[in-house]
């Protein structure tokens, strides 16, 4: 049985005061979300404040991309052994805004998936099809391509511990959020690539978190479908009971 995880990805939004007071309500109203695990991944620069507001707390602690040396001449860049010294559990990788903002490539997020595995962080990979592609019919081709390159290199022990995110980029922020049905088809996908990938018994493990304008009024549904395991929440997540909505209405 997958427990569902509801994460939060604040983006680059808050400051110091509001990120720690964000992270403090969510902890403090998680009571009625025990079901599921929660997960906040605020902007890099606030990761150690709200590290310390979270001590003690179910609630977990995230990053919102890491690089894939350990240290050196990279200027601007985050290690992973800088994220895990904070208690940082996982990362996001491959968000389509750093992929059609930032340029970031399979092969990059493929190279920050090993590199997390290796530190012992959860990564978070997400793949998602532009409108175009899907208008185009080449949804299944377009997340099949980013599951096979951003995965590459990845055992089956190692992907025991990975997330996987469809967000598909059309419902990112805007809105328009995918049906439960269409949610479904692409997580079902998903499965089955990891089951011909790896094993049966390796993708009933993975949690598949859907992303893309998830609300309280419309997360039961889409978490309720047999293979979405959980959310992965922008514009919600940046108010406590919003987020905790979404939470408690995971089935
Ligand atoms: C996201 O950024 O991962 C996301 C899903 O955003 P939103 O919930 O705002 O659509």
């Amino acid at each position: 049985m997958r427990r569902p995880l509801i994460a939060g990805n604040w983006k680059m939004n808050t400051d110091r005061a509001s990120a720690v007071a964000l992270a403090k309500a969510v902890a403090e109203k998680s009571g009625p979300a025990k079901h599921v695990d929660l997960l906040v991944c605020p902007p890099a620069v606030y990761l150690a404040s709200v590290a310390e507001a979270l001590s003690g707390t179910p609630v977990a602690l995230g990053a919102q991309n890491v690089y894939f040396e350990d240290n050196g001449a990279f200027t601007g860049e985050t290690s992973t052994s800088m994220l895990t010294d904070l208690g940082v559990e996982f990362v996001i990788l491959g968000h389509s805004e750093r992929r059609h903002v930032l340029g970031e490539t399979d092969a990059d997020v493929a190279k920050k998936t090993l590199k997390a595995l290796d530190a012992g962080l959860a990564p978070i990979v997400c793949v998602g099809e532009l409108l175009e592609e899907r208008e185009a019919g080449r949804t299944a081709e377009v997340i099949a391509s980013q599951f096979e390159g951003s995965l590459a290199g990845v055992s089956e022990d190692q992907m025991a511990s990975v997330v996987i995110a469809y967000e598909p980029v059309w419902a990112i922020g805007t809105g328009k959020v995918a049906s439960p049905e269409q949610a479904e088809e692409v997580h079902a996908d998903l499965r089955r690539l990891l089951s011909e990938r790896y094993s049966p018994a390796l993708a009933e493990k993975v949690r598949i978190l859907y992303g893309g304008s998830v609300k309280p009024g419309n997360a039961a549904e889409l978490i309720g479908q047999p293979n979405i395991d959980g959310a992965l929440v922008g514009g919600a997540s940046l108010k406590a009971d919003d987020f905790l909505g979404i939470a408690t209405a995971a089935p």
